[in-house]
Protein backbone atom coordinates (compact mmCIF):
# COMPACT_ATOMS: atom_id res chain seq x y z
CA UNK A 1 0.00 0.00 0.00
CA UNK A 2 1.29 3.56 -0.65
CA UNK A 3 2.23 5.85 2.21
CA UNK A 4 -0.32 7.80 3.16
CA UNK A 5 -0.80 11.37 5.37
CA UNK A 6 -2.24 8.65 8.10
CA UNK A 7 1.21 6.72 7.55
CA UNK A 8 2.92 9.69 7.95
CA UNK A 9 1.14 10.65 11.47
CA UNK A 10 1.58 7.56 12.74
CA UNK A 11 5.34 7.42 12.17
CA UNK A 12 5.56 10.75 13.74
CA UNK A 13 6.55 12.12 10.66
CA UNK A 14 3.98 14.43 10.17
CA UNK A 15 2.71 15.83 14.04
CA UNK A 16 -0.92 15.43 14.93
CA UNK A 17 -3.07 16.22 18.30
CA UNK A 18 -3.55 12.65 19.51
CA UNK A 19 -6.23 11.20 21.41
CA UNK A 20 -5.45 7.77 22.11
CA UNK A 21 -3.63 5.19 21.01
CA UNK A 22 -3.40 1.16 21.60
CA UNK A 23 -1.55 -1.64 19.66
CA UNK A 24 -3.67 -1.79 16.85
CA UNK A 25 -5.54 1.94 17.04
CA UNK A 26 -4.89 5.44 16.64
CA UNK A 27 -7.31 8.53 17.01
CA UNK A 28 -6.27 12.07 16.41
CA UNK A 29 -8.29 15.31 15.86
CA UNK A 30 -9.21 16.21 12.21
CA UNK A 31 -7.72 19.08 10.91
CA UNK A 32 -10.71 20.17 9.20
CA UNK A 33 -13.28 19.24 11.73
CA UNK A 34 -16.73 19.64 10.56
CA UNK A 35 -17.55 20.16 14.24
CA UNK A 36 -15.64 20.89 17.25
CA UNK A 37 -14.21 17.92 18.64
CA UNK A 38 -14.27 15.98 15.00
CA UNK A 39 -12.15 12.86 15.90
CA UNK A 40 -10.17 10.17 13.38
CA UNK A 41 -9.83 6.81 14.41
CA UNK A 42 -7.87 4.70 12.60
CA UNK A 43 -6.20 1.20 12.41
CA UNK A 44 -2.26 1.05 12.76
CA UNK A 45 -2.80 -1.79 9.85
CA UNK A 46 -2.31 0.17 6.79
CA UNK A 47 -5.48 -0.92 4.66
CA UNK A 48 -6.99 1.05 2.33
CA UNK A 49 -10.15 0.11 2.77
CA UNK A 50 -12.92 -1.27 5.38
CA UNK A 51 -13.38 -4.47 3.42
CA UNK A 52 -9.51 -4.91 3.39
CA UNK A 53 -8.93 -4.57 7.33
CA UNK A 54 -8.00 -7.89 9.37
CA UNK A 55 -10.87 -9.05 11.72
CA UNK A 56 -8.13 -8.38 14.40
CA UNK A 57 -8.03 -4.94 13.63
CA UNK A 58 -11.43 -4.03 13.02
CA UNK A 59 -12.42 -5.61 16.51
CA UNK A 60 -9.59 -3.49 17.69
CA UNK A 61 -11.32 -0.57 16.34
CA UNK A 62 -15.08 -1.74 17.58
CA UNK A 63 -14.20 -2.53 21.10
CA UNK A 64 -13.13 0.95 21.57
CA UNK A 65 -14.78 3.27 19.81
CA UNK A 66 -17.59 3.22 21.75
CA UNK A 67 -15.37 4.78 24.25
CA UNK A 68 -14.17 7.55 21.95
CA UNK A 69 -18.08 8.54 21.38
CA UNK A 70 -18.44 9.29 24.83
CA UNK A 71 -15.45 11.41 24.80
CA UNK A 72 -16.28 13.72 21.85
CA UNK A 73 -19.45 13.93 23.24
CA UNK A 74 -18.46 14.83 26.50
CA UNK A 75 -15.74 17.10 25.53
CA UNK A 76 -17.77 18.78 22.79
CA UNK A 77 -20.62 18.61 25.00
CA UNK A 78 -23.40 16.87 22.42
CA UNK A 79 -25.59 13.96 22.52
CA UNK A 80 -25.98 13.80 18.75
CA UNK A 81 -23.49 12.38 16.39
CA UNK A 82 -21.94 11.04 13.05
CA UNK A 83 -19.59 7.94 12.88
CA UNK A 84 -18.60 7.58 8.90
CA UNK A 85 -16.53 5.27 7.35
CA UNK A 86 -16.09 6.40 3.50
CA UNK A 87 -14.10 3.80 1.07
CA UNK A 88 -12.69 4.87 -2.77
CA UNK A 89 -13.50 8.68 -4.00
CA UNK A 90 -16.70 7.73 -5.22
CA UNK A 91 -17.88 7.75 -1.50
CA UNK A 92 -16.16 10.89 -0.64
CA UNK A 93 -12.73 9.24 0.92
CA UNK A 94 -9.39 11.38 0.51
CA UNK A 95 -7.12 9.34 2.70
CA UNK A 96 -6.44 5.96 1.74
CA UNK A 97 -6.32 4.65 4.81
CA UNK A 98 -9.12 3.02 7.07
CA UNK A 99 -10.58 5.49 9.13
CA UNK A 100 -13.26 6.58 10.79
CA UNK A 101 -14.93 10.24 11.88
CA UNK A 102 -16.49 11.15 14.65
CA UNK A 103 -18.33 14.01 14.31
CA UNK A 104 -20.20 16.02 16.97
CA UNK A 105 -23.96 17.23 15.79
CA UNK A 106 -24.41 20.39 17.62
CA UNK A 107 -27.70 21.13 15.84
CA UNK A 108 -29.58 21.53 12.86
CA UNK A 109 -26.88 23.31 10.67
CA UNK A 110 -23.03 21.93 12.56
CA UNK A 111 -21.55 18.79 12.02
CA UNK A 112 -22.15 16.20 9.29
CA UNK A 113 -24.88 17.38 6.42
CA UNK A 114 -26.21 14.45 4.58
CA UNK A 115 -28.35 13.26 1.91
CA UNK A 116 -30.37 10.32 2.15
CA UNK A 117 -32.15 9.44 -0.89
CA UNK A 118 -34.47 6.44 0.58
CA UNK A 119 -35.58 4.23 -1.86
CA UNK A 120 -38.07 1.24 -1.30
CA UNK A 121 -37.79 -2.39 -0.66
CA UNK A 122 -39.93 -5.22 -2.24
CA UNK A 123 -40.59 -7.94 -0.16
CA UNK A 124 -39.58 -10.18 -3.38
CA UNK A 125 -36.33 -8.09 -3.32
CA UNK A 126 -35.32 -8.34 -0.09
CA UNK A 127 -35.76 -11.56 -0.37
CA UNK A 128 -33.51 -12.17 -3.33
CA UNK A 129 -31.14 -9.76 -2.09
CA UNK A 130 -31.02 -11.14 1.92
CA UNK A 131 -30.27 -14.77 0.74
CA UNK A 132 -27.52 -13.29 -1.70
CA UNK A 133 -25.86 -11.20 0.97
CA UNK A 134 -25.77 -14.28 3.31
CA UNK A 135 -24.00 -16.80 0.42
CA UNK A 136 -21.38 -13.98 0.43
CA UNK A 137 -20.80 -13.52 3.63
CA UNK A 138 -20.43 -17.67 4.15
CA UNK A 139 -18.82 -17.55 1.13
CA UNK A 140 -16.36 -15.40 2.89
CA UNK A 141 -15.91 -17.16 6.37
P1 LIG B 1 -12.13 11.20 4.05
O1 LIG B 1 -12.79 12.11 3.07
O2 LIG B 1 -10.98 10.43 3.42
O3 LIG B 1 -13.11 10.29 4.73
O4 LIG B 1 -11.55 12.13 5.19
C1 LIG B 1 -10.21 12.48 5.30
C2 LIG B 1 -10.10 13.39 6.50
O5 LIG B 1 -8.76 13.53 6.85
C3 LIG B 1 -10.66 14.80 6.26
O6 LIG B 1 -11.70 15.08 7.18
C4 LIG B 1 -9.44 15.70 6.47
O7 LIG B 1 -9.75 16.91 7.11
C5 LIG B 1 -8.52 14.84 7.29
N1 LIG B 1 -7.11 15.12 7.09
C6 LIG B 1 -6.47 15.21 5.90
N2 LIG B 1 -5.17 15.47 6.09
C7 LIG B 1 -4.98 15.54 7.43
C8 LIG B 1 -3.83 15.79 8.24
O8 LIG B 1 -2.71 16.02 7.76
N3 LIG B 1 -4.01 15.78 9.58
C9 LIG B 1 -5.23 15.54 10.16
N4 LIG B 1 -5.30 15.56 11.49
N5 LIG B 1 -6.34 15.31 9.41
C10 LIG B 1 -6.21 15.32 8.07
Amino acid sequence: MAETIFTKILSGDIPCHKVYEDDLVFAFLDIGPLSKGHTLVIPKEPAETLDQLSDESAAAIGRVLPRLCRAVMKVSACTAYNVLENNLPLAHQAVFHVHFHIIPKPNENGGLGIKWPAGSLSSAEGTKLAAELSSAISADS
